[in-house]
């Protein structure tokens, strides 16, 4: 008998409910139901969760890729990260400028194995050395220009469990709209924004400064590695976040047995979440 699978997407934790929730929420559907195809396909969790994140990167709704906000200095600089729950190997980049899929460049240092993080111009020059597509850094730019209006959250992530009972996680943003340029949020911070060991997956969103003060996504991870169940070590820790820190946070985990939460104490996130069996949520 085949074990379980499932995947769970975020679009952003934001402040308040605006225009383009409901097509947040498409999208978030149609992430997940790619990463599910691919674990449909037995494909691992870690192909999975990064097919899930290119195509809310490649959507322009999202704060991540195309969709991606402008820092003070007019430009788009983005972080990613990704992990791998089977073993602990991870990839990251931070303030990395005219590549469009960062998680895929993420991946690419997750595989190449010498390195964690990479930032900047050195995890561009990586890029063009790995084979990951380029654009010009102004490309990105006018997209995100047309996106301003749009809600200081937005960043895009995805947990899954495949049919091996294997986790991962990865999450993409463009980080806060006029953050200081060289500024790196939790996104790209393996404990902070993502986390993936054999007890749990994790990715998160809000307000990077206060999410990387309590280490959030490995908090949750510790806390169901101790045995507590994912809805409570979630509450619990987005609870913590918000007592000490006074920031707005949220975050999806999955658990090995496949058990999925999702909490935040922002006005609203979108997620979608999709299982083996034919489980489906889709909710703001
Ligand atoms: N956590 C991201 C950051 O601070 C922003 C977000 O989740 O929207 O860079």
């Amino acid at each position: 008998m085949q074990r379980p699978y499932a995947i769970v997407v975020h679009g952003g934790a934001g402040p308040h409910r605006s225009g383009g929730l409901a097509e947040r929420m498409q999208g978030c559907e149609t992430a997940a139901a790619r990463g599910l195809e691919v674990l449909q396909n037995r494909g691992s969790a870690l192909d999975a969760v990064q097919a899930a994140v290119v195509v809310l990167e490649d959507h322009p709704l999202f704060n991540a890729g195309r969709g991606a906000p402008l820092n003070a200095a007019g430009e788009v600089e983005l972080d990613a990260s990704i992990m791998d729950g089977r073993d602990l190997r991870a990839g990251a980049v931070a303030a990395v400028q005219g590549v469009p899929n960062p998680v895929a460049l993420a991946r690419a240092v997750l595989e190449d194995g010498r390195h964690v993080l990479l930032a900047g111009d050195g995890a561009r020059a990586f890029a063009r050395q790995h084979g990951v597509a380029l654009c010009d850094p102004g490309d990105l730019v006018s997209d995100a220009q047309r996106q301003r209006w749009r809600e200081r959250f937005g960043t895009v992530g995805a947990v899954a469990l495949d049919a091996r009972g294997f986790l991962a996680a990865a999450t993409s943003t463009g980080g806060l709209f006029g953050k200081l340029p060289g500024r790196i949020g939790d996104s790209a911070l393996i404990g902070s924004g993502t986390y993936a060991d054999a007890s749990a997956a994790v990715s998160c969103t809000g307000h990077g400064e206060a999410i990387i003060r309590v280490v959030l996504a490995k908090l949750v991870c510790d806390h169901i590695g101790a045995g507590e169940a994912p809805g409570a070590a979630a509450r619990e820790a987005v609870d913590r976040l918000g007592a000490r820190t006074a920031g707005e946070a949220g975050l999806i985990v999955l658990d090995r047995s496949g058990r999925a939460a999702w909490v935040t104490n922002a006005a609203h996130m979108p997620i979608c979440w999709l299982d083996s069996s034919g489980g489906r949520v889709v909710e703001a």
